[in-house]
């Protein structure tokens, strides 16, 4: 059976809508007739070549995938069964979700969430989860919804942005969204942000101590606005980092550190265990309003995949972005 792919051929040489067939199906246990997938800033990086995502050629590109189980040789799984999975080395090491069809292990698979359809799971993807388990990382470490005390959001206009500041409010925390977009202050307002705060405010060298303005931040830009940010943070609070939208460099004190108390908390979502998947999934069900999910999401095809990743890499693309996989 042929099927439709968006295949890396080599290194630096971008990614194109490919004619695959059963033999290029990848060893695995599980077949997936792939229904959507969702666009991720490394997938970005991945479709234009741009950065050294991919670990072998040729690749089906996309970290993330959702469909319905068409063979399985694992007994965790049927044909019939809804399913999803994010990270895992999909799209890096393992052939991805930008595809109709895909062959994967079956301890990657999560079953669908009841509260989402096979879109929302891809609306979220895999910057939903890293928002979801950087606000899990900052409640372990103390975070919760106080009078006057303010979390900060960056990279707000962004996937992992929009998703941590919708849950963030949604859990009744007062939500800052930092954004270079002027034209986002009123959708990041839409989604519950009680105050805006212009990127160009942290991505510029500052104190190494400045005056304490959050009591928690998810920070998915990194660089000089992750060092801002750690200078900005209350005594004994915490920020959550995932990402390096602005640069992987750090030039910050220990300052933070070792006068206030302040936690920099890791986040990973690609190799998560299955576990704290789960518990991730189950409060994303839970505290995540499905308006604003619908409100954070538009929609392309696998056609669309290569204009997009320029778009998103450009700072064009708001929010997430599911792909549908259907044959247009
Ligand atoms: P997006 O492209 O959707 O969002 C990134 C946002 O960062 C942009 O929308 C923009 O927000 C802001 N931004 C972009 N460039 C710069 C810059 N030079 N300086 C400051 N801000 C900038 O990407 P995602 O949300 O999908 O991913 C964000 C980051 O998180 C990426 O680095 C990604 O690799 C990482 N990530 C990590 C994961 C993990 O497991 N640790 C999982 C998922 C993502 P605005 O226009 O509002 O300023």
């Amino acid at each position: 059976m042929s099927y439709q792919a968006i295949v890396a051929p080599e290194a630096a040489s971008p990614a194109t809508l490919r004619e695959l067939s059963d033999s290029d199906l990848p060893e695995g246990d599980v077949t997936v007739a792939v229904s959507h997938s969702s666009l991720n800033y490394k997938d970005g990086l991945a479709v234009t070549a741009t950065g050294k995502v991919i670990r072998s050629y040729p690749m089906v590109c996309g970290v993330d995938l959702a469909g319905v189980v068409e063979s399985s040789d694992s007994p965790r799984w049927s044909a019939g069964d809804e399913v999803l999975a994010t990270g895992w080395g999909l799209g890096e090491s393992h052939p991805g979700g930008f595809t109709q069809r895909q062959r994967v292990r079956a301890e990657w698979l999560t079953a669908r969430p009841a509260a989402f359809s096979l879109a929302q799971c891809m609306a979220i993807g895999t910057a939903g989860l890293t928002a979801m388990l950087c606000v899990l990382a900052l409640e372990r470490a103390g975070l919760e919804p106080q009078e006057g005390a303010q979390v900060l959001v960056t990279g707000a206009g962004g996937g992992v942005g929009g998703v941590a500041v919708a849950l963030l409010a949604g859990l009744g925390h007062s939500v800052a969204a930092a954004t270079g977009r002027e034209q986002l202050h009123e959708y990041l307002r839409s989604l519950g942000a009680s105050s805006i705060v212009a990127r160009s405010e942290l991505d510029q060298p500052g104190r190494p101590l400045g005056s304490e303005r959050w009591a928690g931040a998810i920070d998915s830009v990194g660089g000089q606005t992750l060092a801002s940010v750690l200078a900005q943070i209350r005594y004994r609070g915490a920020v959550a980092a995932c990402g390096l939208a602005g640069g992987a460099d750090l030039p910050a004190t220990v300052l933070p550190f070792i006068l206030r108390g302040v936690s920099l908390l890791g986040v990973d979502s690609v190799m998560c265990p299955s576990e704290l998947r789960q518990t991730a999934w189950s409060r994303l069900e839970r505290d995540l309003p499905a308006e604003r999910l619908d409100a954070i999401t538009t929609v392309g095809t696998l056609e669309s995949v290569p204009e997009l990743a320029g778009e998103l890499l450009a700072g064009r693309v708001r929010g997430r972005v599911v792909i549908e996989t259907a044959a247009g």
